[in-house]
């Protein structure tokens, strides 16, 4: 019986402990600032579709045309021949 005392007392204390901690939490470590690699495109920039085929990808990466962007010079030549028929 007494053992179970002591067993509760240890669990009683560690569970004060832990209390203890979360009443005053640590401050979150200072994070360095991620830096996306490079050739990623940014969060900042914008995402454009592609007028042909809907792909939708970075406006860096994207062929603009006379009716909006294009995913490539294939798709761009693809909807001029498509409108001009
Ligand atoms: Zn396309």
């Amino acid at each position: 019986m007494k053992f179970f005392l002591l067993l509760a007392a240890f669990f009683v204390v560690i569970w004060l402990m832990r209390g203890g901690r979360r009443r005053v939490p640590p401050s979150p470590p200072p994070q360095a600032p991620v830096v996306p690699p490079a050739g990623a495109p940014s969060a900042s920039e914008s995402i454009v579709a592609c007028v042909h085929c809907g792909l939708h990808l970075p406006q860096s990466e994207a062929v603009t045309g006379e009716v909006g962007w294009f995913c490539g010079d294939a798709h761009r030549q693809a909807h001029d021949i498509d409108a001009r028929s």
